[in-house]
């Protein structure tokens, strides 16, 4: 219980922080967010998606589960772009992974976990598509470090061939998804450079016309 209890006390101590430079700054929170940015992150505790980039609250909207996966099947995913794109009018959605990955390791090794084995499996099928180029990594951390990017270059794409990114295109509505990797070493961000921004940059076979 203690444990907990010092959640309460540094709540209290940040009420009081926030207090202090705006007395009105939680009547304006309250009031509507107004982000410019979707951010799908890793659950890791150790990337705190608002710190990283140096934003407030209000000013990031954030998912994030293990290994910062974007499922075309997933409600939850899916459910958060829409609401991110349709209804706050995001402009980019930003996929960041990141290097030391639990969840990307789990995927490369082969005792069973658990339910997350299933989860996962959807890193493996980036591995699979990737076979050739990961093989000629020698170098096991490497690989690893190369699989983290491929991940995340994969979920940008995933983002990329919903309904809901290209009938924000079809309307005009100007949108970029864009792929970053955290070091935890660091502190550091690297921009993987796939950011796509028109349907023009999505493969012709996931095209899906809007009825627009
Ligand atoms: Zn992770």
């Amino acid at each position: 219980m203690k444990k907990l209890k010092i959640l309460f006390q540094n709540n209290r101590e940040w009420v009081k922080s926030r207090l202090e430079k705006d007395k009105h700054y939680f009547q304006k929170m309250a009031d509507a967010q107004d982000p410019l940015y979707l951010w799908i992150g890793c659950s890791d505790s150790r990337v705190p998606a608002n710190e990283i980039v140096g934003l407030e609250p209000g000013e990031l909207f954030v998912h994030r589960n293990v290994a910062n996966l974007f499922p075309h099947t997933d409600f939850n995913c899916l459910s958060v772009l829409e609401y991110a794109v349709d209804l706050l009018k995001i402009q980019h959605v930003i996929v960041c992974g990141h290097y030391g990955c639990g969840g990307v390791k789990a995927s490369m090794e082969e005792h069973q976990l658990g339910l997350v084995d299933n989860w996962l499996r959807n890193i493996r099928d980036v591995h699979a598509r990737f076979k050739d180029e990961l093989e000629k990594i020698t170098n096991q951390k490497e690989r690893y470090n190369r699989l983290v990017e491929l991940n995340v270059m994969q979920q940008v794409l995933n983002v990329c061939h919903t309904t809901i990114a290209q009938s924000a295109w079809a309307r005009g509505q100007p949108l970029a998804v864009h792929g970053w990797v955290y070091d935890l070493a660091t502190g550091s961000l690297k921009d993987l450079d796939c950011c796509i921004s028109s349907i023009d940059q999505v493969e012709t076979i996931y095209r899906i016309r809007s009825p627009l």
